[in-house]
This record gives C-alpha cells, structure tokens and sequence, in this order.
C-alpha cells in the first residue's frame, strides 16, 4: 500500500496556501510562451499525485520513468522550478560515459556504473539518441604511475568493466598520435553522451506512460500529511 502524500508547494511568488484547490497558473498558459512538457498525463490538473519527485534533471526524471513503468497504476508528478526540463548540473556536464573503472570493487557505485552506460548505450540505440562509444586511455607519463595503473587496471577487471586492456608505448600511438606515455589503459566502453537529451527522452516516455511533468513549479515547502485516502496509512 502506498501512502497519499500531499504536499506545500508554490510556484513562484504564489502563497502556500493556494495549493489544495488546484495549481492556479503551475501549468495554464505560461506567460509568453508554451511549455509543451507541463502536463500531459493523468494528474496534471489535480492537486494530489501519490509521488511527487522534485526536479527535473536526470536523476529525477529517470526516478519518475522508472517508478511509473513499474507502477503504472500510481499518480506520479515532477516538479521543476525552471520553466525548462535539465538545465543544471545535467545539461552542463562533461557528456562522458562513465565505464566505472574507479569505483572501489563490490561498492554501489561501481555495480551502478558498469550497469548504467551498459543500460545508457542500450537506450540510447533504442530511442535514436546520439553518442559516441570513443573509449578513453589512461596514460602512465612516469615510470612511477605503472603500478598505479596496474591496479586501477586490475579494479577495472574486478568491476566487470569489458573490453579493457594494459597497452604499451606503440599501441598508444597508434590510437592516439599526439599522446605521449609508457603505458596506458585502453578502455572501450567510455562514451559521450549529450544528458540533457537523454533526459528529455526519459521525460517523454514519463508522460507517455502516464506521468505528470510541471515546469515553472518551485517547491518551497512539504509538509507529511496526517492521512491519505482511503487505505493509504498514516504518514506521520
Ligand atoms: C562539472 C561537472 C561535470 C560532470 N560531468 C559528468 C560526466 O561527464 N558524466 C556523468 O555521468 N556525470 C557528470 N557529472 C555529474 C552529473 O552531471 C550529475 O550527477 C547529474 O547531472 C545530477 O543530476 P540531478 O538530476 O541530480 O541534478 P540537476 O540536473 O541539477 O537537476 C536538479 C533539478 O532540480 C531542480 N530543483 C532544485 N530545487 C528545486 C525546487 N525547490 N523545486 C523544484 N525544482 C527544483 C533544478 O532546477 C534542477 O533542474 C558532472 C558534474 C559536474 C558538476
């Protein structure tokens, strides 16, 4: 059973009170322009949703997509206070596929990386998403770095990272004239990726399974509700 949760939101400049009576102005007409993603799905003009995901960046429109997927039947919203989807830390970042070579054996992190650009390259051949699996070498300069390497190396088998190889001098050369080193690692399966694509695409299949998506929306408050619905149990 999943708990009803209300919530205290205000789009910009509004008060808290507004909000049980609707969204006046979260997803009317924006001033000046459209905003084809707000709305969309069941939960649009209410003023209930069971989740409610704030932010619209990657982590949470992939959370969004994920959770509706699994559960179709739940009223899911993302709230995003700027009038577009993506535009922080996801639309500004270094695109790079990340193959999970650093991560420290057995951790979440390194299980999640190795998962997700295998998952990622997936969706990204699915919906028609642009990237480039251009891989990526770590060079030794010094003859000092070689045993670092060498276990950065060894961490990356340990993680299940594919593909990767210790290559020498002359192999560095070849894939990359202009680099200079003794000894580097060759690892494949590092990618570029435009995020923000990747996380409008998730916000599609969001909206087309059913999910809600209000831009111009700033949380400013949450407050646990006391009861939902019918069967939903006390949140407090
Ligand atoms: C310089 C840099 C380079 C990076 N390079 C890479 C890379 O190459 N590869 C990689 O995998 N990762 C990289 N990362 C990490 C990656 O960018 C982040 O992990 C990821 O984008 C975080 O996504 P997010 O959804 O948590 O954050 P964001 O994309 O910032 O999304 C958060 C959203 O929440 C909204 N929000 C905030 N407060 C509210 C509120 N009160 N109400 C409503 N909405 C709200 C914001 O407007 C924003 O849209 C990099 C990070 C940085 C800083």
């Amino acid at each position: 059973m999943v708990p009803s949760l209300r919530y205290l939101v205000g789009a910009r400049g509004r008060a808290h009170g507004a909000l049980f009576g609707g969204f006046p102005g979260a997803c009317g007409p924006a001033s000046g322009r459209p905003r084809p993603l707000c709305g969309g799905g069941r939960s649009a003009s209410t003023s209930s949703f069971d989740i409610v995901i704030v932010g619209g960046g990657i982590v949470g429109l992939a959370s969004a997509r994920a959770l509706i997927l699994r559960h179709p039947s739940l009223s899911i919203g993302v709230l995003e206070k700027e009038k577009d989807l993506a535009i922080h830390q996801t639309g500004h970042n270094s695109g790079v596929v990340h193959s999970g070579i650093y991560y420290k054996p057995e951790s979440l992190k390194a299980k999640l990386c190795v998962q997700g650009a295998a998952l990622l390259y997936e969706y990204c051949q699915q919906k028609g998403i642009s990237y480039k699996q251009c891989g990526k070498l770590i060079v030794a300069v010094e003859q000092e770095e070689i045993p670092r390497l060498k276990a950065l190396y060894e961490r990356g088998l340990q993680n299940g990272v594919q593909g990767l190889r210790l290559i020498q001098q002359e192999d560095i050369k070849k894939k990359e004239p202009y680099c200079r080193g003794l000894m580097a690692i060759d690892c494949p399966h590092t990618g570029i990726v435009d995020y923000r694509q990747v996380a409008l695409s998730f916000a599609q299949d969001f909206q087309e399974a059913g999910g809600s998506v209000l831009t111009n929306f700033e949380v400013k408050d949450i407050e646990m509700a006391k009861e939902g619905p019918s069967g939903s149990i006390d949140a407090e």
